[in-house]
Order: C-alpha cells, then sequence, then structure tokens
C-alpha cells in the first residue's frame, strides 16, 4: 500500500468514528499529503471508504493524474467546487465534515447553499493531527531541506561583503537555494541587525550590515514539498560582553529545552525548560514567543512547544527548537535547529553549531 492510501485508511476510521460519511479537505497542503497532489487548486472528497475523489480544473488535469494516481480525479472546467457539492446527492452523503479553519466564508457560503440536504459538521486539526508524526521519507525529505538552507547559508557567508544591506544578504541566501535545488524559500528570510533584530519577524531593510553587532538570520528551503527552518545569530567583528552573553544564554536555552524532549512528554514542558535557563540570567521577560513548532509539508505545524500546549510528543515528530530574546534598542538574539522526538529523547536533523558566529 502506498503511503497516500495508508494515510487515507488512517483518515476514513476517523471519519467512521466521527459518524460522518465524508470530509471535504479544502486545505492545499492536506489534500497534497492524502493524495500528492501539489497543485494551487483542488477539493478533495473524502468518503469512509475507497478512494478519495480530487475536484480540479483544466490546468491541473494532467498534473492531477500524475501527482495523484490513486485518487478519482473530476476535472470541472469552470466550478471544482460546485462540481463536488452537485456530486453529494448521488454519493449518498448525508453527513458531511469541513475543515473549519480552513475555508473562507465565501466558500462556506457557497457550502451552505450548494448542499441543502447535506447537515454539515465542524473537523477541526483531522488532517493535520495525522500529519504530527512524519515517516522515515518524510523525515528525510525534512533533512534535505535543511540541508540545502544550511548550505546556501554557509556559502553566502563564505562571501559575504560587509557592504551588503540586510536585504542584499537576504536575496542572497533566497538565489542560492534556489541555486542548489529548492523550489523556493519556506517564508520570507529574515536578516535584521542590531536594534532591528529585537523584532522577531524583522523585515530586511536595504541598510547596511551592522558592525559589531548581533545580526539575526532565520530563513528556510522548500525541496520536494517540504520545508526547512533554521535561525542563525552572527556578528561582523567582536559585539562585545553584553551581546555575546545574550546569544550565549539563547544556546543554553536551546540546550536546556531540546534535554526536555521525549516521546511522552508534555509540548509545554519543553517550553518551560527553555525559560527556566532563560530565567537564570534574568532574560525570561524578553522571550516573547513559544519554543518551537512542528514543520513538514507547512512551515508551522502544530504542535507547538508552546507555555499552555498540553499535547505529549510522540516519536516521529519534527520541531523546531528556537528560543530567543528581544533587548529593545539593543538587540535580538534567536538559535533555532530541527530535532526528531524519539522514546529516548531527541535527534539532530544536523550537527550542531557553535552558537554566535563572528566573522
Ligand atoms: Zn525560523
Ligand atoms: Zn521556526
Amino acid at each position: 500500500m502506498s503511503e497516500a492510501s495508508a494515510r487515507l485508511r488512517r483518515l476514513q476510521r476517523r471519519l467512521d468514528r466521527e459518524g460522518v460519511d465524508a470530509l471535504y479537505v479544502s486545505a492545499l497542503p492536506n489534500i497534497a499529503y492524502l493524495t500528492g497532489f501539489r497543485g494551487s487548486a483542488g477539493h478533495l472528497l473524502v468518503p469512509t471508504t475507497g478512494p478519495g475523489t480530487l475536484f480540479t480544473d483544466g490546468r491541473y488535469r494532467v498534473q492531477a493524474a500524475q501527482e495523484a494516481p490513486e485518487a478519482e480525479l473530476v476535472v470541472a472546467e469552470t466550478d471544482p467546487l460546485g462540481a463536488l457539492l452537485g456530486s453529494l446527492p448521488g454519493r449518498g452523503i448525508r453527513r458531511m465534515a469541513f475543515e473549519a479553519d480552513r475555508l473562507s466564508h465565501a466558500a462556506w457560503s457557497r457550502l451552505c447553499a450548494g448542499a441543502p440536504e447535506t447537515s454539515l459538521t465542524q473537523a477541526l486539526g483531522w488532517v493535520e493531527r495525522e500529519r504530527w508524526v512524519k515517516s522515515a521519507a518524510e523525515i528525510e525529505a525534512i533533512r534535505q531541506a535543511a540541508e540545502l538552507a544550511a548550505a546556501s547559508l554557509d556559502a553566502v557567508l563564505g562571501r559575504l561583503d560587509a557592504q551588503w544591506s540586510e536585504q542584499r544578504l537576504a536575496a542572497e541566501i533566497d538565489h542560492e537555494m534556489r541555486l542548489r535545488g529548492a523550489s523556493g524559500p519556506a517564508f520570507e528570510t529574515i536578516v535584521a541587525g542590531g536594534a532591528h533584530g529585537a523584532l522577531p519577524h524583522a523585515r530586511p531593510r536595504p541598510t547596511p550590515l551592522p558592525r559589531r553587532e548581533l545580526i539575526v538570520i532565520d530563513h528556510g528551503a522548500i525541496l520536494g514539498g517540504y520545508v526547512s527552518d533554521q535561525t542563525r545569530v552572527i556578528s561582523l567583528g567582536d559585539p562585545g560582553p553584553r551581546a555575546r552573553d545574550l546569544a550565549q544564554a539563547v544556546q543554553a536555552a536551546q540546550q536546556a529545552a531540546m534535554a526536555a524532549i521525549r516521546a511522552g512528554v508534555a509540548a509545554k514542558t519543553v517550553d518551560r525548560a527553555a525559560r527556566e535557563s532563560l530565567k537564570e540570567q534574568g532574560l525570561d521577560s524578553l522571550f516573547i514567543h513559544s519554543t518551537g513548532h512542528g514543520l513538514g509539508l507547512e512551515i508551522h505545524e502544530s504542535p507547538k512547544l508552546g507555555k499552555s500546549e498540553d499535547a505529549r510528543l510522540r516519536s516521529g515528530m519534527v520541531l523546531t527548537v528556537e528560543p530567543g530574546v528581544y533587548r529593545e534598542g539593543f538587540a535580538g538574539a534567536r538559535i533555532e535547529d530541527i530535532v526528531t522526538v524519539t522514546s529516548q529523547g531527541y535527534q539532530r536533523l544536523l550537527p550542531a553549531t557553535p552558537g554566535l558566529l563572528i566573522l
């Protein structure tokens, strides 16, 4: 059985338990997960048994047949969602679940109008939940994306020109990832120097890279449909003890968080370990986001390593670990790496790096 059909079977057992006749899957990453289809327009109807039906438009006739060979394919030239809704009575679908947090209001209105005989019920995170634990092939895909992104950054830093702006450095990283085979950056690459680095999601500016100040670089690659995510902190020349201490505290917090990772542990326990480590340095109040997140087909997947995330870690989850501290008007520091959860603890996807990199 292919990986896609095994995933579909697992989901269908959930449909049985929930007592629905079908799930309408509208989120493209979920469709990719269940069928292999990676186009930008599609709607998937999953019944309780048998193959799913993928509704798409004429642009994807060839691609959908190639990428999703096990799905039943319906090509509707103008209105794939209309075709899906129109097929419900003939399929005997009386109770259909839909992805309530993945649907526009306009699409919801069409469901209500277009399926008057079908009772609609909310599905929250049903497919996402199936995606929590990655297969060996998925872990390898993420590792390759991570390796590509890390090697790209190393290559760019090797030819870094101190006259570059934040924008130029970000563009060089993106370009290098493309040259090495990435289908694109996994998200908008962050390069933020000095006080600008105190904004966790800073946008690169046309401003020259600062000397002897921390520069935060957060980037990832998309490769084979899977994403990576890493953050490094560098400095052009010694940034001085105050900045070095900041970076060192973040690295210690990352190690403390990783040490807390093991199958069975609550996600919030990992977050607490990072916060307690920073508290020892009096820096916990400057740590203003979660310790990490799942990733895979999307850059932010659940579970989150957050303060109130009760979910238990499971072997095969792939998570980022990325504590950071942000001192307004001075600097930010964040170090981010990806690990897989194991029954004994964790495994880094890539070898550890030495923290602050002074060039
Ligand atoms: Zn990141
Ligand atoms: Zn991240």
